[in-house]
């Protein structure tokens, strides 16, 4: 528990470089130099000011300097991450699927916020990330002690005639989310480029390939379910028009941490179901 509360410590740090990140990324910008200022009146900020969601709440969302509003973002998503932080911890224990699972909920908790405010899915983010899951997919193979979960899913569909290792289920079920929740989303981009950006399939070929199939699948039609229930309640308070466009990475990401944190489960408890 006190280990837990910890680590959730070192989510509020993270979130706090996540706004770093969301800040200057998308405009290009070096995420180390300068260090961070004040927008309004260009004051660097010290130490002190950047203690996460406590410097925040002591100064009551204004800078030291000048007391222009801090955005409220800034404190949601230090609030958010060590709250993320936490629910891994909680789900995974300390170990490398727990760093492993850290590195992409931040990177992709990032790319939720970015999309959300800047209506993009940055390239220079989601091409490298693309990269770096697929030469770890082997990497994952042989550095983690592999464990059933919804992957189990696919061994009951490829049934005993194809016979592979846990590590290569792992694997095979990886390569083939990937595929398969790109192929989904460039068909709708191409039918409808209007609904769908193009950041976002290359974002769905990144979620399905961290999740592996059948989860890809989960998080793909959950995305579409929870966009499209939001996008109702948005149209119906009139918060929405017709013609706005809703930012589709949040959902995609969202449901990506639904799958990551408890599709597992849920597939283990319904193949025990199936020949308990
Ligand atoms: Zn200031």
């Amino acid at each position: 528990m006190i280990l837990m509360l910890l680590y959730a410590l070192v989510g509020a740090a993270v979130g706090s470089f996540l706004n770093v990140v969301i800040d200057r990324v998308p405009a290009g910008q070096s995420v180390l130099h300068p260090a961070s200022r004040c927008p309004a009146c260009n004051r660097q900020l010290t130490p002190r000011d950047l203690i996460p969601v406590i410097s925040y709440l002591a100064l009551r969302g204004r800078c030291r300097n000048c007391g222009a509003a801090i955005p409220l973002r800034v404190v949601l998503v230090e609030a958010l991450t060590a709250l993320l932080f936490a629910l891994l911890w909680r789900h995974y224990g300390p170990g490398a699927r727990l760093l492993l699972a850290t590195f992409w909920s931040s990177l992709l908790f990032a790319l939720l916020v970015i999309d959300l405010e800047q209506r993009i899915v940055p390239n220079v983010v989601v091409l490298p990330a693309i990269a770096v899951a697929l030469a770890a997919v082997p990497l994952q193979g042989l550095l983690l002690e592999p464990i059933y979960g919804h992957y189990g899913l696919l061994q009951l569909l490829l049934g005993p005639a194809v016979p592979l290792t846990p590590r290569g289920l792992a694997m095979l079920s990886q390569v083939l989310g990937g595929a398969i929740a790109f192929g989904i989303f460039l068909l709708i981009w191409l039918v409808a480029p209007k609904a769908m950006g193009a950041g976002d399939v290359k974002l769905a070929a990144l979620v399905g390939l961290l999740t592996g199939l059948p989860g890809a699948l989960a998080a793909v039609f959950g995305s579409f379910l929870l966009g499209g229930v939001v996008g109702v309640v948005l149209l119906v308070s009139g918060v929405a028009g017709r013609k706005t466009a809703i930012p589709f990475a949040p959902f995609l990401v969202i449901t990506t941490f639904w799958v990551m944190l408890y599709v597992d489960a849920l597939v283990l408890w319904y193949i025990g179901r199936l020949f308990g």
